[in-house]
């Protein structure tokens, strides 16, 4: 185990439009603010949802794309740097109309019924991902 130790920073609260993309739009407002690490939490509905399952032994994501109304019960998950890019790196929790639960690691393509937004920066650490040798996934490094 490793970790930093950070400090608050700005706290961002607001909505995700109509029909836009659930993924880009979070990385985009944290481009357009300059977060370069967060936590960022989210409720609301999508129209549609795409999301990922990850298998460890193909080192692959699997994309699972629902067609149809659903909940975001939650949606939790971090802002930091890949590559000199800002990612997030979601994970979303779905319920479908009769209260039942989907979810993974959220994916591109999620179009937004609605949907409201918490992100607290984090301040003073630096998050950067970089490919890791045992799992396969990009991974914060050690610093
Ligand atoms: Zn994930």
């Amino acid at each position: 185990m490793w970790f930093q130790q950070g400090e608050k920073g700005r706290i961002f609260v607001g909505r995700v439009s109509y029909q836009d993309d659930l993924l880009f739009s979070v990385e985009n407002f944290a481009v357009q603010q300059g977060i370069n690490a967060g936590w960022v939490t989210i409720i609301g509905a999508l129209q549609r949802a795409v999301f990922g399952y990850y298998d460890q032994q193909a080192w692959l994501y699997n994309s699972i794309t629902l067609e149809e109304q659903l909940e975001i019960v939650s949606c939790t998950g971090n802002i930091s740097m890949r590559e000199g890019k800002t990612r997030g790196h979601l994970h979303i929790t779905l319920g479908d109309n009769n209260g039942n639960l989907k979810g993974g690691h959220l994916m591109e393509g999620s179009k937004v019924f609605a949907a409201e937004f918490f992100i607290q920066e984090i301040e003073k650490i630096s998050l950067e991902r970089t490919f890791d040798e045992q799992t396969g996934l990009p991974l914060w490094e050690k610093y």
